[in-house]
């Protein structure tokens, strides 16, 4: 039988997720439709990290003040959803701390020195699985196992049909669906914008090693608590959508992932996953240029960060909203 929600929400990654959630906080009815298993917010470390990735990336100071008031959303969703937020900053590593120190002091982060290095308070941790967990299930929100195949325009609703044969129908659909091709039947100039989002490959290793009491990050590498111990990641891979391990890569990791840690460890899973990007590294959110579809997409690595703040953006989007500040630097149509 056909339903016909408020919005469609097609991907059930933090993305899609935190803005389904934040239309159901709005009294809108949602269904996502995901086919379900891993995805790229699912193996991530979920580290909240607007002053290091700020630091790495060697971002301006606009762009690192636009990291942080993402990371600024994270404590109300958090207690709308019983989630821990695990604040207890992160540490980095590396040549020449005190001027990475001073870098980081003039992009509005706090820190000290540390023996090797620095630590933050600024940056964050969530653990993925509960998050995505709970944001499934926020009010309002039903989630639906499914893979959409193909998109219509049918005037003033867009016709949503899985592989399967059943079909959705709703006036406002937003794409969530990561680093995935354009789904068939999507305007062109939409399908332009989604197709030129750019897969970036990732991969980390779990490994049963005494937890550090925070995210530990270097050039390249990083340790961050997780289940049953550590995550050790993550490459970053450009142009790349294969998922299988690559164990000797992982090795490789792994050896300088216990050499910050100074101690041993078991090496456990290997995961993947394919985060999408643009070129700027800022996500797509927000109307996407054709009546009822909006964007939520291409978030680089920092998806847990932004996913907040995307679903704030593309809800006020659908809603008609004055946009937020951060909107216009979100806009989709800056890529087409
Ligand atoms: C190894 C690794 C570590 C990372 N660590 C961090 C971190 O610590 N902090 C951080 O902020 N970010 C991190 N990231 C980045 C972050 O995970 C991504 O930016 C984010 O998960 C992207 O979320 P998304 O919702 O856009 O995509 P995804 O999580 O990929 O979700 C998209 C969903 O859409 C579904 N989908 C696609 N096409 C269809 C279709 N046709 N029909 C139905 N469903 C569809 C897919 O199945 C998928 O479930 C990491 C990424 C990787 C790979």
């Amino acid at each position: 039988m056909a339903s016909s929600p408020d919005v469609i929400v097609i991907g059930a990654g933090v993305l899609g997720l935190c803005t389904a959630a934040e239309l159901g906080a709005r009294g809108h009815a949602v269904t996502v439709i995901d086919p379900g298993g891993a995805n790229a917010s699912s193996v991530a470390a979920g580290m909240i990290a607007p002053a290091l990735e700020s630091l790495l990336d060697n971002l301006s100071p606009e762009r690192a003040a636009l990291l942080k008031r993402a990371r600024d959303l994270w404590p109300a969703v958090a207690g709308a959803h019983d989630l821990k937020l695990h604040r207890d900053g992160a540490d980095w590593r590396g040549p020449d701390p005190d001027s990475a120190l001073a870098r980081l002091h003039a992009l509005g982060f706090g820190g000290r020195s540390v023996d090797g290095g620095l630590t933050t308070p600024d940056d964050w941790r969530i653990d993925v699985g509960p998050a995505l967990t709970a944001l499934a299930r926020a009010s309002g929100v039903t989630t639906v196992r499914g893979r959409v195949a193909r998109l219509a325009d049918e005037g003033r609703r867009w016709r949503v049909e899985a592989g399967d044969g059943r079909v959705w129908f709703s006036p406002t659909v937003v794409l969530a669906t990561g680093a995935e091709p354009a789904i068939p039947g999507l305007p062109d100039p939409v399908a332009a914008i989604v197709s030129g989002v750019q897969p970036i490959r990732g991969q980390l290793t779990a490994v049963a090693t005494a937890v550090p009491p925070r995210v530990i990050r270097a050039a390249g590498v990083y340790v961050a608590p997780g289940e049953g111990g550590v995550v050790i990641g993550a490459t970053m891979e450009p142009g790349r959508r294969d998922l299988e391990p690559d164990a000797a890569e992982s090795a490789h990791q792994v050896e300088a992932g216990l050499a910050l840690l100074g101690g041993t460890g078991e090496s456990g899973a290997v995961r993947v996953g394919i985060r999408g990007a643009t070129a700027d590294g800022l996500p797509l959110a927000g109307p996407a240029g054709a009546p009822g579809l909006h964007l939520a997409l291409a978030p680089r690595r920092n998806g847990w960060l932004m996913g907040p703040l995307v679903g704030q953006v593309v809800a006020d989007g659908i809603e008609g909203r004055a946009p937020v500040a951060d909107a216009a630097a979100l806009d989709p149509l800056r890529v087409a």
